[in-house]
């Protein structure tokens, strides 16, 4: 038994490899909008990610689908970067979406078109309308985002894990990576955690809660003969922007015998495993049984599990399901819900902020709400807006000494709006 084992690691020296205004941990979607927002904003932005490439979940989960930029009632609640990336991957041609006509529209032909696409979810019972949700091509998606980070000047490097948080008393003073270079240590006035996983956040002693799931996989198959027939026929997969594409969200009907901790390696090896067996299987099943899909091929599996928490911080607010419906005066940005018509969440910038340290904040599904509110706020639209939110925030703080906590929150709310953010949803009933 290993288990109460422990070593003493001798001292050593750790090579700085840079010092910037703003790191961000995380090149997911919450990630590369704060990295982006905060160069936008005139910082020096430094942004590692571990894998080799951007999107996180989005484009490595396969979950290629933003749902939703509105409230279930025909009104757009998101916009800034995630409206911009929607406009960027539409004129690259890898975006469909319903046109603003439609939002809102109960029409059964149009819902049933758009359930078909998995802009529209939800239970059988609801009255269901057109939402404002996008079916996107995930490596137009990675592209798209490489070039709004290269272009906002942020310094990127990938291929670095986020390993221990340089802490000093209420501050952290900047992040030790591991990479096949060894160990380097980036300094900075401000970070962002925007691990997904609060990677960051819980090695700098930050409250934290861990939430077990059960882990999805999704997966595209192409050369399906006749996608509507095989819709028709009770095919389980949504159509994509690629044509003879679909993309099946496995891991409802059919999953692993347990939930696992996400942040456990055991449990993801496991994981890994289990699904991506339980994925083949699938594939043949389909393969036998729709004739449709007699010749379709396999054409990937998500690099990444589908992981929709793990760890959650318990920072300054923690936004609950109470709080539907609500304005702030600190809201940074408000989403819809994908599942229901008109709920909306405004997200306090204090769901940003940790308890613990002074200049460290908060971006994407980690942040500071209970598990029934993170249902909306985890989703991409959310997550980027957040993360701009958290870049804007941290190139305000850097005129505070990097105190997140002393960024003007009506300066902060003000510049966001200037960038297309869509702040005014409760103007009139802000508590
Ligand atoms: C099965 C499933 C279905 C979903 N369906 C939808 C949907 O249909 N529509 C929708 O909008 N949302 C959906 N979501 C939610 C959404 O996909 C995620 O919540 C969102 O993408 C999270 O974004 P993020 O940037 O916070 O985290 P992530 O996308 O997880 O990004 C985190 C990034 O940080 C990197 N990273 C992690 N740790 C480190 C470290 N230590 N050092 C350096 N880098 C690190 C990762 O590689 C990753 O790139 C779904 C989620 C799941 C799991």
């Amino acid at each position: 038994m290993t288990r109460d084992l422990k070593i003493v690691e001798p001292e050593r020296e750790t090579p700085v490899l840079a010092q910037t205004d703003v790191l961000v941990v995380g090149g997911g979607s919450a990630g590369v909008c704060a990295a982006v927002a905060a160069a936008r904003a005139g910082a020096e932005v430094v942004l590692v990610e571990r894998y080799g490439s951007l999107g996180g979940l989005a484009t490595g989960g396969l979950i290629a689908l933003l749902l939703t930029l509105d409230d279930g009632q025909g009104n757009q609640v998101i916009g800034g970067l995630c409206q911009e990336a929607v406009d960027r991957m539409k004129a690259a041609g890898g975006a469909f979406h319903p046109p603003p006509g439609e939002w809102g529209d109960d029409t059964p032909e149009r819902v049933r078109e758009y359930f078909r696409w998995g802009l529209i979810w939800g239970g059988a019972r609801a009255h269901h309308r057109v939402r404002y949700a996008v079916a996107f091509d995930p490596e137009v998606m990675r592209q798209t985002l490489n070039e709004m980070v290269l272009a906002s000047g942020v310094d990127l490097i990938f291929h670095m894990w986020g390993a221990d948080a340089l802490v000093e008393g209420d501050r952290i003073r900047g992040v030790v990576f591991q990479s096949k270079a060894g160990r380097r240590a980036i300094l900075a006035d401000v970070v962002i955690d925007a691990s997904g996983d609060a990677d960051i956040l819980a090695s700098a002693g930050c409250a934290f809660e861990l939430e077990r799931v059960h882990p999805w996989l999704w997966f595209r198959m192409g050369g399906v003969r006749d996608v509507e027939r095989a819709l028709d026929a009770g095919a389980g997969f949504f159509k994509t922007p690629n044509p003879g594409v679909v993309l099946l969200p496995w891991g409802s009907a059919a999953r692993i015998d347990r939930k696992i901790d996400a942040t456990d390696p055991r449990d993801l090896t496991y994981a890994e495993l289990e699904c991506r067996r339980m994925v083949m299987d699938e594939v043949r099943r389909l393969r036998d049984e729709i004739p449709e899909m007699s010749e379709a091929h396999l054409c990937n599996i998500a690099s990444q599990l589908g992981i929709t928490e793990s760890r959650r911080l318990r920072g300054e607010f923690v936004l609950g399901r109470e709080h539907m419906n609500q304005g702030f005066d600190d809201a940074i940005c408000v989403t819809g819900h994908w599942t229901k018509y008109g709920a909306v969440y405004a997200i306090p910038y204090r769901c940003l902020q940790t308890r613990e340290i002074d200049n460290l904040l908060a971006a994407g599904r980690m942040i500071s709400v209970d598990h029934r509110a993170h249902h909306a706020t985890k989703e991409i639209p959310a997550c980027m807006a957040v993360g701009e939110a958290a870049g804007t925030a941290a190139a305000l703080a850097l005129e505070c000494g990097g105190d997140v906590r002393k960024v003007d929150t009506r300066l902060l709310r003000s510049r966001l709006n200037a960038a297309g953010a869509l702040l005014g949803y409760f103007d009139e009933t802000r508590a």
